[in-house]
């Protein structure tokens, strides 16, 4: 049986997504910016009409929507295109320690350039505390991104709280909100955001698009040079049946949002409940409450989480145990540290993250195998038999 269990990395493409591109990887092959003849003006008419749905869905301006290549481009741009824009007014940027690397390792590099950066703590579930968004704003700082909901563990941030705060002090604000599509209300002005990122793969749209919403009067540098796409901010050739898939499956994913969270919470909760009832010395990574619908994180002592994701796979499971980008490497998530875990047990995380497929009949397979996996792990560990050995 094969159970595909790692949503927060990337979602399958739903077939009326793919419908909707087909025709522009076919005979309407135009380029967007032709408008000499029909076949062009009809791909720049279809690129026309998904920003209009992309900006309904978040309850943007039409010109406010930019199209990326991806949701890492999207943030990227909004980070340095701000800090750039800005570096006459100031030079501190405001993050978290929690965020994508695709926001951690842009401010990195800016730090390279000059600028400062605010890496903010977040408490034992991964969450920021306004006040100390506030508390560390100085007559320097330019910019806050923080993101809307975290890839790993899935905490929900108190964004509209800190947009006001933002606001109030007249600093621009970004949120990444690559995990939010779908599985939470995303409306750019109860939000209070300046710029906001988005990515398609994540609502089973395509992969290598994405969108930056950049409310009107934010001036930031372009990112990527070349012609006069995007109004003159982000140059390429549109990609056209990837911009039609993104608005596809945005509208699919917006109009049925309450469903989506309701039928995601369930699988995500039966997960969770399961686990923690089946398996010893273990724990829930991030919160219970303000939790993306579609996200479970835990972390089990005296086993690794690199052995039971081989031994998942083996068995047909596809999960992670941290993000996959981070994939590769042996160092423990940079968010299981930031939520204050040592590092023997950051070591031992599984990401089980729920979508739009996953069924019952996955839940309980997940359910049966992942037991006896963590048990025949335990088993080769030295530490857990000293464990055993004390309580017998
Ligand atoms: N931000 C978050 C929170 C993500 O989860 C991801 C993907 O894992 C990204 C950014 C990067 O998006 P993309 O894969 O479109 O570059």
């Amino acid at each position: 049986m094969d159970v595909y269990m790692d949503n927060n990395a990337t979602t399958y493409m739903k077939k009326e997504v793919l419908d909707a591109m087909l025709p522009y990887l076919t005979q309407q092959y135009g380029n967007g910016s032709s408008k000499f003849y029909k076949i062009g003006r009809v791909a720049g008419a279809a690129v026309r009409d998904a920003r209009d749905v992309v900006a309904k869905a978040i309850g943007a301006k039409i010109n406010e929507i930019y199209f990326t290549g991806s949701g890492t481009e999207a943030d990227n741009w909004a980070i340095k295109g701000a800090a750039f824009a800005k570096k006459d007014k100031g030079n501190h940027i405001i993050t978290t320690q929690i965020e994508h690397h695709a926001v951690l390792h842009t401010c990195e590099y800016l730090e390279k350039h000059g600028y400062e950066v605010t890496y903010l703590p977040v408490d034992e579930y991964g969450m920021v505390k306004p006040d100390d968004v506030e508390n560390a704003i100085t007559d320097k700082t330019i910019l806050i991104s923080i993101m809307t909901a975290n890839n790993e563990i899935g905490t929900i941030q108190p964004i509209a709280q800190i947009g006001k705060i933002a606001k109030s002090h007249k600093i621009l604000f970004h949120t990444d909100a690559v995990q939010a599509i779908g599985h939470i209300r995303v409306n750019v002005e109860e939000m209070g955001v300046d710029m906001l990122s988005l990515s398609a793969h994540k609502f089973h749209g395509p992969k290598g698009v994405g969108v930056l919403y950049i409310k009107n009067g934010v001036k930031i540098d372009n990112l990527i040079h070349g012609g006069g796409q995007e109004r003159g901010k982000r140059a390429s050739t549109e990609n056209v049946a990837g911009i039609v898939g993104l608005a596809k499956a945005i509208e699919i994913a917006t109009e049925n949002l309450d469903e989506n969270i309701k039928k995601l919470s369930y699988f995500r909760d039966r997960l969770i409940s399961g686990i923690l009832e089946k398996i010893p010395y273990c724990r829930l990574n991030g919160p219970t409450e303000n939790r993306l619908c579609n996200n479970a994180n835990f972390s089990f002592r005296y086993v690794e989480g690199e052995s039971i994701l081989m031994l998942l796979d083996m068995k047909g499971v596809a999960a992670s145990s941290g993000s996959a980008c981070a994939s590769g490497s042996l160092d423990p998530s940079h968010v299981l540290l930031a939520i204050g875990l040592p590092h023997e047990i950051a070591h031992g995380s599984l990401r089980l993250s729920v979508g739009d497929n996953t069924t019952d009949k996955d839940v309980d397979y997940v359910l049966e195998v992942l037991p006896p996996i963590i048990e025949r792990l335990r088993a080769m560990s030295p530490l857990y038999e000293g464990v055993e050995r004390r309580e017998n």
